[in-house]
């Protein structure tokens, strides 16, 4: 029911653009297709996405001959959970992490304001209820407010925080949360990194040598690169999700802020887009506000 209450604003906008995208209408035809197009893009799905939702709506009322609007909203819910089914979504019910990686390595990459702290807090909360050990890395090294902000999570979540100075090395940061994490015998490690995304040359660079550092401590890490990614911002995720995909290979995303947005259409376009799975959503500031995606849910929640 969190989910239901996080998704709120997105599906109270998308129910009364559909309404109207379709009063008056009893058969799907081109205007209604034109509509659909319109909701589904201001919903911030995404052009793309939107064109290949469209476009099997399209065919399926060409095959049917007749689709009525009534119907509309169970075929869109159909054609967007099977456009799920073809990216890897996540379909987690529970956080969890694999047992033969010890510990496990989360690289946390993302702009300024995304809800990157936040994410890592919530996480580390999550992980530590399960009785994990985590330790945690303040590798944005480049703002002072991102360490003190992450001690404060640390704090208030109760798990040790590796540090050093602004302005230090974050690949030295990284190292040393790895080495540290191997002493405590730890199970999970999070690592907040800088998301400089107007210097792309340097966050490449910066990136790449945090995980050379890293792979001296422990093999084949990161084990994930987690992209943050704020779900009110739109356009601008998506615009974030190319450039962080060209700097480092991302393996999953969170997308924060779903709470405040009736955005949340970007879940839909991203992951099909980009084809990494949403693991995670933010759907609050709260420490327990942060869920596994699970695919089937929001289609679920969506449409209900
Ligand atoms: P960072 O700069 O990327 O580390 O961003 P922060 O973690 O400091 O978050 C920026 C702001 O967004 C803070 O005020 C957070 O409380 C807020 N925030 C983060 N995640 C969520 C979320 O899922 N929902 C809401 N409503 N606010 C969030």
């Amino acid at each position: 029911e969190t989910l239901d209450k996080g998704l709120e604003k997105t599906k109270t906008s998308f129910f009364s653009k559909m309404t109207k995208a379709v009063a008056g209408k009893s058969k799907v035809d081109d205007d209604v297709l034109d509509n659909l197009e319109e909701v589904l893009v201001s919903s911030d799905v995404g052009v793309d996405t939107t064109l290949k939702i469209i476009t099997r709506i399209e065919a399926r009322a060409a095959k049917d001959k007749y689709v009525g609007t009534d119907e509309l909203n169970t075929i869109l819910r159909e054609e967007i959970a099977g456009l799920l089914s073809e990216t890897h979504v996540g379909e987690g019910v529970e956080f969890s992490i694999p047992k033969d990686k010890k510990p496990y390595v989360i690289m946390v990459v993302g702009v300024n304001g995304v809800g990157k702290t936040t994410t890592i807090g919530k996480l580390a909360h999550q992980f530590k209820q399960q009785g994990l050990k985590v330790v945690l890395g303040a590798g944005d090294t480049f703002r002072a407010a991102a360490i003190d902000q992450l001690q404060v999570w640390a704090d208030r979540v109760d798990v040790p925080i590796v540090k050093q100075k602004m302005g230090s090395d974050p690949a030295s940061v990284a190292f040393d949360t790895l080495s540290s994490a191997v002493n405590q015998d730890a199970d999970v490690v999070i690592i907040d990194t800088a998301g400089r995304l107007h210097n792309k040359v340097n966050l490449m660079n910066e990136l790449s040598k945090i995980k050379r550092v890293m792979q001296k401590v422990v093999d084949d890490t990161p084990h994930d690169v987690l992209l943050v990614l704020d779900g009110s911002t739109g356009q601008n995720a998506f615009e974030q999700a190319k450039q962080f995909t060209k700097a480092t290979e991302v393996t999953s995303l969170a997308v924060t802020k779903l709470d405040g947005t009736a955005k949340g259409g970007v879940v839909i376009g991203i992951s099909d887009q980009f084809q990494i799975p949403v693991k995670y959503i933010g759907v609050g500031e709260g420490i327990e506000d942060l869920q596994v995606f699970n695919k089937h849910e929001f289609v679920d929640s969506f449409f209900s």
